[in-house]
């Protein structure tokens, strides 16, 4: 039998249920484990989508939070990569087969046997499913553990664990590059970071917001032109200019509106997951030989890369941060867009 210790955490039990104190398991550390104490937990999208089973049927009770950056308490004993206080990230996913082609392929995010997400993925530990982030205290293998840099604002740089590297593989997978025209649609977590991202990376960067409070703010945050997605007129002066489209939309919105703005051969990127599908009009397509792809997270290689490439360009997330007490409250910030730009979690405040 697996040994434990039982550790504080939030989640909920249903899915209009709110988040509440729970209770959970942590599995002591084997030979290649490394046991971290959460510092802090970035709120995405996806762990709302998630609690309120918005994707289908969620597994409960459900302890959300990928988003996770915390210090080294104790290792297994074959453990290398890793000492006690180190500071350490864990992002999505906490394994993998680690055997199949693109295991192999450092695409750990798209293993052939199932990708053992860090929120309700089955736990070959301990059985049942996987816990998150929103806890004192987690535990995972050594290969997918990511090293923080001890001089960067590690409450800022939790959100990178999953709005990082979501925004980052995509714009390295298409090549952005400098002087290309990029927009990014849609400026929450994910939006805000891909915009510094895609400065980063020498890009001419087009923020396409909802909101009018954010459209100043667009520019303060790196982009060079900000746009009003609900003005018609505003959208017409883009048609046919980018390159590439991040899209990171939480919600049913008309990607043939943003579609139109590609370039011949441009193309447009969904990593935001709406519920609903979202139509496409085939015209919007042919019309200029421009792909629609989506994109999932990113492999651990990678997401080292990305940290690694915004500690260089002192990336980090705008946070606003919260007590875990007041995380239903957030929440429904979430909903409504009156986030800027990411939650965080003090998980100090989880002692309270
Ligand atoms: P977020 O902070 O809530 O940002 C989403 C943004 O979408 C909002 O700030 C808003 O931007 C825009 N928006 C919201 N409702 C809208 C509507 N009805 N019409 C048009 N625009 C709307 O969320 P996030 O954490 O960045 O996540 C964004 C999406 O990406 C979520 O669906 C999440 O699940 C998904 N995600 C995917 C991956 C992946 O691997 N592919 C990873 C993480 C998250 P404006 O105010 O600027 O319009
Ligand atoms: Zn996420
Ligand atoms: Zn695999």
């Amino acid at each position: 039998m697996t040994e434990v210790t039982n550790v504080k955490a939030y989640g909920n039990e249903a899915a209009d249920a709110p988040l509440k104190g729970l209770n959970i398991n942590r599995r002591k550390p084997t030979p290649h484990d490394v046991e971290i104490d959460i510092l802090f937990c970035g709120i995405c999208h996806s762990d709302l989508h998630t609690a309120r089973s918005e994707w289908g049927p969620t597994q409960y009770p459900c302890v959300p939070g990928h988003e996770i950056v915390g210090k080294v308490t104790a290792v297994g004993n074959h453990v290398d990569k890793f000492k006690v206080g180190d500071t350490v990230g864990v992002g999505c996913m906490v394994d993998s087969c680690r055997e199949c082609q693109y295991c192999k392929e450092h695409k750990e995010q798209y293993c052939e046997r199932g990708t053992i997400f860090t929120y309700g993925a089955p736990d070959k530990h301990l059985g049942g499913y996987t816990f998150g982030g929103y806890s004192e205290r987690i535990v995972v293998d050594e290969n997918y553990v990511l090293s923080i840099s001890g001089k960067v604002d590690l409450a800022a740089t939790a959100p990178l664990l999953c709005a990082g590297i979501t925004t980052y593989s995509p714009m390295r997978h298409f090549r952005v590059s400098p002087g290309q025209n990029v927009g990014v649609v849609g400026i929450g977590g994910l939006g805000h970071v891909a915009i510094k991202i895609a400065k980063a990376m020498g890009a001419h960067v087009t923020a396409f917001t909802t909101s009018e409070s954010k459209f100043e703010e667009a520019r303060r945050l790196g982009a060079d032109e900000t746009v009003l997605s609900k003005d018609p007129e505003q959208m017409a002066k883009y048609a046919g200019k980018l390159h590439f489209i991040l899209d990171a939309v939480s919600a049913k919105h008309d990607i043939n509106a943003y579609l139109n703005l590609l370039r011949v051969d441009g193309s447009l990127v969904l990593v935001g997951v709406p519920p609903e599908p979202l139509p496409v009009a085939a015209f919007s397509l042919i019309g200029g030989s421009r792909s629609l792809a989506g994109s999932l997270i990113g492999g651990i290689k990678e997401t080292q890369e990305m940290l690694d490439f915004c500690a260089e360009h002192n990336i980090t997330a705008d946070i606003e941060m919260i007590d875990i007490q007041t995380i239903n409250e957030a929440y429904d910030r979430l909903v409504n867009g009156d986030v800027k730009y990411r939650f965080v979690i003090d998980m100090a405040s989880l002692k309270k």
